[in-house]
C-alpha cells in the first residue's frame, strides 16, 4: 500500500509531480521548515526523498530508516551519493528525457553567442535600429567553427548531432574514449582547449570536473574562442573566466550554469560578450513533466518492490538497486 510509504519533500518541487507525489503517497513537505521541527516518530517514518535541490549527508543521516532518494535531474551532484552509496541509499536521477531539449538550448547559447543575438535584440528594443542604423557585423560567426565537446554523452551527442546540421567538425574530452563515434577524442581538456575554438561543457558537476575550465583551458582556446556551459557552474573557475573575457583572452561565453546560482556575478553580467541564461536548459513544462514521471516511477518501482527504473551508476555499481 503506497499511501502508507511516507516520502520527504525538502525543498521546491514541481507543482504537477507533487499533486501526483501526494495522490500516490504520504508525503511530508517541508517547504520552508527543517527536518528538526518534524517529530521523530514521523523523521523515522520516512523512507524516500523526493528533491530539486540538495540532499548533504546529515539529511541522509537524520533518516534512519530512508531507502532511495530520486533526484529530480539528472544531474545529481546535489545528493551526497557516496554517503547515500555507504549507507545502502539508492540514489536515482532521470536520464534521457530531458536530452534534446538540453540540447536545444545549448545550440541557442551557440548561436546567440557566436551572432551576438542578444546584444542584436536590445539594440532593437532600445530603438537604435531606428535612431542609430543597423547592429554591427559580428566579430564571429559559426562558419567553420571546431566545436569542442567536454562530456560527450547522452545530452553531449545530442549536441554533436545538432552541430553536425550546421556544418561544425567536431571533437570531444571524456575520461575514456568512446568507441561508438569518430570524432577525435582528446585524453585531456587542455588538449582539446588547444584544438578547437568553441568549448562546449555538457559534463556533470562535482569533484571530478570541478574548476577544469581554468585560467589555462581558457587561454588555449583562445582570442576568437567561445565557451559554452550546459553543464554545472562548478566546472567553470568562474573568476579566470571573468578575467579573460574582460582581457579578451576569449571572445566571449554563453552560460546556463554558474557556480553560485541563483548569484551571477555583477562583472560576468556587465560584459557584452556574455549571453545568460537562468538556468532554463530542461525548463520547460513538457520536459519537466516527463522529468516528473520518472521521479514518480521511481519510487513507485521501488516501494512496490521492484528495481528502481534509473538508478545512478554508483547505486548499480554497488549492488544495491535491486528490486527493493
Ligand atoms: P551522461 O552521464 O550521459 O554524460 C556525461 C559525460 O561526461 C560522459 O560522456 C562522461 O564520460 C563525461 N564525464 C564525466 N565525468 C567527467 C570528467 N571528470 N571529465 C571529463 N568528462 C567527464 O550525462 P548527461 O549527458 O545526461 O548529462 C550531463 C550533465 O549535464 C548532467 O550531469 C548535468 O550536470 C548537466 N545538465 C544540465 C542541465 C541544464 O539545465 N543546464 C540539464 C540537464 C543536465 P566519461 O565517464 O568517459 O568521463
Amino acid at each position: 500500500d503506497l499511501s502508507a510509504v511516507t516520502i520527504l519533500v525538502p525543498g521546491k518541487m514541481n507543482p504537477d509531480t507533487l499533486d501526483t507525489l501526494k495522490a500516490t503517497f504520504d508525503v511530508e513537505h517541508l517547504a520552508g521548515r527543517k527536518l528538526e521541527d518534524l517529530s521523530e516518530e514521523r523523521r523515522q517514518a520516512i523512507r524516500g526523498i523526493a528533491q530539486m535541490g540538495q540532499v548533504p549527508a546529515a539529511m541522509i543521516d537524520a533518516l534512519p530508516n530512508l531507502e532511495l532518494i530520486a533526484n529530480f535531474g539528472v544531474g545529481y551532484d546535489g545528493v551526497d551519493t557516496a554517503h547515500a552509496t555507504k549507507k545502502g541509499v539508492v540514489v536515482t536521477n532521470t536520464p534521457e528525457v530531458l536530452t534534446e531539449e538540453v540540447a536545444d538550448i545549448t545550440l541557442a547559447l551557440v548561436l546567440m553567442t557566436t551572432r551576438e543575438l542578444g546584444a542584436a535584440e536590445r539594440h532593437l528594443r532600445e530603438g537604435k535600429w531606428e535612431s542609430e542604423g543597423p547592429y554591427p557585423l559580428t566579430q564571429t560567426t559559426l562558419r567553420g567553427r571546431t566545436a569542442g565537446i567536454m562530456g560527450l554523452g547522452r545530452i553531449g551527442l545530442a549536441i554533436a548531432r545538432r552541430l553536425e546540421g550546421f556544418d561544425v567538425k567536431i571533437e570531444y574530452h571524456n575520461r575514456s574514449k568512446r568507441d561508438d563515434v569518430a570524432y577525435p577524442y582528446h585524453a585531456d581538456l587542455l588538449s582539446l582547449a588547444k584544438s578547437v575554438d568553441t568549448l562546449i561543457v555538457a559534463a556533470p558537476g562535482g569533484a571530478s570536473t570541478e574548476k577544469a575550465v581554468n585560467a589555462e583551458v581558457l587561454k588555449a582556446l583562445g582570442s576568437d574562442g567561445i565557451l559554452v556551459n550546459i553543464g554545472r557552474g562548478t566546472t567553470v573557475d568562474e573568476p579566470a573566466l571573468i578575467e579573460a573575457l574582460e582581457n579578451g583572452t576569449i571572445r566571449g561565453a554563453g552560460l546556463d550554469v554558474f557556480e553560485k546560482e541563483p548569484h551571477v556575478p555583477e562583472r560576468l553580467k556587465a560584459l557584452p560578450n556574455t549571453v545568460l541564461l537562468p538556468h532554463v536548459g530542461s525548463a520547460s513544462r513538457h520536459t519537466r513533466a516527463e522529468m516528473g514521471k520518472l521521479v514518480v516511477g521511481n519510487l513507485v518501482e521501488w516501494f512496490s518492490g521492484r528495481a528502481p527504473v534509473t538508478p545512478v551508476s554508483e547505486s548499480v555499481e554497488a549492488g544495491i538497486a535491486r528490486k527493493g
